[in-house]
């Protein structure tokens, strides 16, 4: 048996790269359907066969997985978003930040399209909250070098809204790749990226990149098993004072002594990222206090 990494899954096939860099055509043992298991594009198998075609025998341990997009194994989520056309609401960012987080992956913020950009809304809102941001430019090429090495070695996957500039910016990462490019009109009417599978880019030597579906897919109804406890976990910002209310349990709602509360009426926490807190708690998932033990 060897051992690869799974870079595509279609129509029940899954292509698993062999560390020599050849690509295997697999299917899946027919037990992991019994056991409920679904193997992921990002997986680390073993995998027997021929030089060609083969099995995925075994899945390894996962370090995080997604359903939506369905990919494991990430080292880092790049949320890619634009202050002009399509503009990008701070909570599209806020909630991948929070999905991330359920999963102790890191987020990097992209704010592409400086060139079109006459005010910059989101870069100093994200870096104020304490997250990475690049700002880049598919048409100049700013950021892109910086982006590249915030990619290297890692296996990431880059997601934002539909015409935000994912493709061109990965098409500018690697010419090779041709990705295609849309026009933004065009992909916000018909939806292309809801039916459009994950699959895996090499970039270079060990620096991977799985180009993901809209945020439409990162669902917006469906918490990936976050605990409404652990959420303010999900916002750097926050941290300085999580901790310091009055009840140990506060949520940071109405509690009275509540110090994010405080720290949002002093300007310390911006507005709208409170305001993404209270959306994605409604949202999050109340474990009952019998499934909790573990
Ligand atoms: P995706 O849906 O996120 O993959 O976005 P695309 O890469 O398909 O880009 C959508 C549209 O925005 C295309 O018309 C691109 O040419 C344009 N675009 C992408 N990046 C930039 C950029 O940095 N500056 C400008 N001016 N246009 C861009
Ligand atoms: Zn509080």
């Amino acid at each position: 048996m060897e051992q690869g990494r799974i870079v595509k899954a279609l129509s029940g096939f899954y292509y698993v790269a062999a560390p020599d860099g050849r690509i295997v055509e697999c299917k899946a043992r027919g037990r992991f359907r019994k056991e409920g298991v679904t193997p992921l594009v990002g997986d680390e198998v073993l995998f027997s066969g021929q030089r060609e075609r083969g099995t995925v025998e075994q899945l390894l341990p996962r370090r995080n997985g997604f359903l939506r997009p369905a990919v494991a194994n990430l080292d880092l989520l790049v949320v890619f978003a634009s202050d002009s056309i399509p503009v990008t609401e701070p909570f599209l960012i806020d909630r991948i930040c929070a999905i991330a987080g359920g999963q102790n992956v890191p987020v990097l913020l992209c704010v592409n399209k400086t060139d079109l950009t006459a005010e910059e809304r989101l870069a100093p809102l994200y870096e104020k909250a304490g997250l990475d941001v690049i700002r880049t430019s598919a048409v100049t090429g700013q950021g892109i070098e910086e982006l590249r090495l915030a990619l290297a070695g890692k296996l990431s996957a880059f997601t934002g809204n539909s015409g935000v500039g994912k493709s061109s910016v990965l098409n500018r990462l690697d010419a090779r790749l041709c990705l295609p490019v849309g026009e933004v009109s065009e992909k916000l009417g018909r939806g292309r990226h809801t039916t459009r599978h994950v699959e895996i880019y090499r970039l270079s030597e060990d620096t991977y990149i799985a180009d993901t579906p809209g945020f439409s897919a990162f669902d917006t109804d469906r918490m990936e098993r976050i605990l409404k406890e652990d959420l303010q976990y999900a916002f750097p910002d926050f941290a300085p004072y999580v901790g310091k209310c009055r009840f140990r349990d506060c949520a940071h709602l109405a509690e009275p002594g509540c110090a994010v509360r405080e720290a949002l009426e002093q300007g310390k926490i911006q507005p709208t990222r409170y305001e993404s807190y209270l959306r994605l708690y409604e949202k999050a998932d109340q474990i009952p206090d019998w499934e909790k033990k573990e």
